[in-house]
């Protein structure tokens, strides 16, 4: 179903990406098999339990240790899933 009549509406990417969870479209010039939505589904939990395990935690530790890009961490805390340690007490 690659050649629907949809492609001149599109941008002039010759390849279209699917996310290897969900099968959803994901950006050609994503570095990732996985749409954000199933990253987060799989990384979130175990960036939770980095930042309960560490005291010291920020997004570009988080991303080295966990081998992500420290963009997506930061629109998770941006979002309010996560919370450092640290920003417990107003
Ligand atoms: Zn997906």
């Amino acid at each position: 179903m690659t050649h629907s009549k949809s492609d001149f509406l599109s941008h002039h990417e010759p390849v279209t990406k699917h996310c290897s969870k969900c099968g959803c479209r994901i950006p050609v010039s994503s570095p990732y098999d996985d749409c954000k939505e199933c990253m987060k589904r799989e990384l979130f939990p175990k960036v939770k339990e980095f930042i309960n395990e560490n005291e010291d935690v920020n997004e570009m530790i988080l991303a080295e240790a966990l081998g992500i890009d420290k963009v997506i961490i930061h629109e998770w805390i941006q979002e309010g899933h996560l919370e450092y340690r640290g920003h417990h007490k107003p």
